[in-house]
C-alpha cells in the first residue's frame, strides 16, 4: 500500500468511528508507526510502506477506534513545545494547562523553590524548570506509579528536580516561593459525561474533584501559608465554571491580590494569589 492509502485510509477507519480529530489522529499514527514527519504525506505518499508499518498501524487504528487515547498509542505528548512521556497512569497533559504554566512564568525568577502539588506526568514542574535558571523544584504526588513517569521525563528532558510521594502536603517539608497546582477538579457526578478517551483513560484519581469539584482547592489552601514564604505565589489551574468558587476559597484563606485569568479562548482558566 502507498503511504498516501494508508492515511486514506486511516482517515476513513477513524471517521467512521466517530474520532472527532480522525486526520490528525491518523496521520500522527502514521508518522509513529513509519517514523515520518508531516511533510513526508506531501513528498512521499507515493512510497510504499512496509508490510509490517502496515500491519502495526492497523493494530493501532483498532485501538484508536476503540476510544484509546492518541497519547496512549504514541506514548508521548507534546506541551510547552516538551516531550513527555504519558501513560495510563497520568493525566495526558492538556494545552488548557500550558495558560497555568505561562502564568506562572510571570513570577518565576532566578533561584526560587517551586512545589507542584499534583504533579502528574510532571509536566507543570519540568516546564517551570526548563524555561528558568537556578529554580529548585519539588513535584508531589500521592501515585507512585505518575511519579515514575515524572522521573522519566525529568531525566528524558534532562531536568533536575525532586519527586516526593504525600497525600497532599503529608510529606512535604520547608517553604517554597511558588506554589503550583492542576488538582483534580471535575464532580464526580460529571464524570461519566466526559469522553471516553478521558472518562475510560485518564486516571480517575487524576479528575475526581469530590463531590463539590473544589475539594482540592479548599484542602491546598488551607495548608499552603505553612509552606509558601512571604509573598509566595499560589496558581491554580481551574475548570471554566470554578473561578469565582476557587477566587473566594483564596480570598477567604488569606490570599491577596487574588486574580482569575483566561485562556486563550478566553475561559476563566487560571486562579491565583500571593500570600503575606
Ligand atoms: N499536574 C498534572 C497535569 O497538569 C496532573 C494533573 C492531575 O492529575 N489532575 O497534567
Amino acid at each position: 500500500m502507498k503511504y498516501k492509502e494508508a492515511y486514506e485510509l486511516g482517515c476513513l477507519r477513524l471517521k467512521a468511528a466517530d474520532i472527532s480529530d480522525y486526520k490528525t489522529d491518523a496521520r500522527l499514527l502514521l508518522e509513529y508507526v513509519c517514523g515520518t514527519t508531516y511533510g513526508d504525506l506531501f513528498t512521499k505518499g507515493e512510497s510504499e510502506v512496509s508490510a509490517e508499518c502496515e500491519e502495526r498501524f492497523n493494530d493501532l487504528l483498532v485501538k484508536r477506534s476503540n476510544h484509546i487515547p492518541l497519547q496512549h498509542l504514541t506514548g508521548r505528548q507534546e506541551f510547552m513545545g516538551l516531550e513527555f512521556l504519558v501513560n495510563e497512569n497520568v493525566l495526558v497533559p492538556r494545552a488548557d494547562t500550558e495558560t497555568l504554566v505561562e502564568e506562572v512564568l510571570k513570577d518565576l525568577h532566578d533561584g526560587m523553590r517551586v512545589l507542584d502539588m499534583c504533579t502528574g506526568s510532571g509536566c507543570i514542574i519540568l516546564s517551570l524548570l526548563k524555561f528558568s535558571n537556578d529554580c529548585e523544584g519539588v513535584g508531589v504526588d500521592i501515585s507512585e506509579k505518575a511519579l515514575e513517569v515524572a522521573k522519566s521525563n525529568a531525566e528524558a528532558l534532562n531536568i533536575n528536580a525532586t519527586f516526593i510521594q504525600s497525600d497532599l502536603f503529608e510529606n512535604v517539608e520547608g517553604k517554597f516561593d511558588i506554589l503550583v497546582s492542576n488538582p483534580p477538579y471535575i464532580r464526580t457526578c460529571e464524570i461519566e459525561e466526559l469522553m471516553p478517551e478521558v472518562r475510560d483513560h485518564d486516571p480517575f484519581i487524576a479528575l475526581n474533584g469530590h463531590e463539590t469539584g473544589v475539594f482540592f482547592y479548599e484542602k491546598i489552601v488551607a495548608q499552603a501559608p505553612k509552606f509558601l514564604n512571604r509573598g509566595g505565589l499560589l496558581a491554580f489551574e481551574i475548570g471554566c465554571d470554578q473561578g469565582k468558587e476557587v477566587s473566594d476559597i483564596m480570598s477567604r484563606g488569606g490570599f491577596k491580590n487574588v486574580e482569575v485569568i483566561n485562556d486563550l479562548c478566553g475561559n476563566p482558566r487560571v486562579v491565583k494569589g500571593f500570600c503575606y
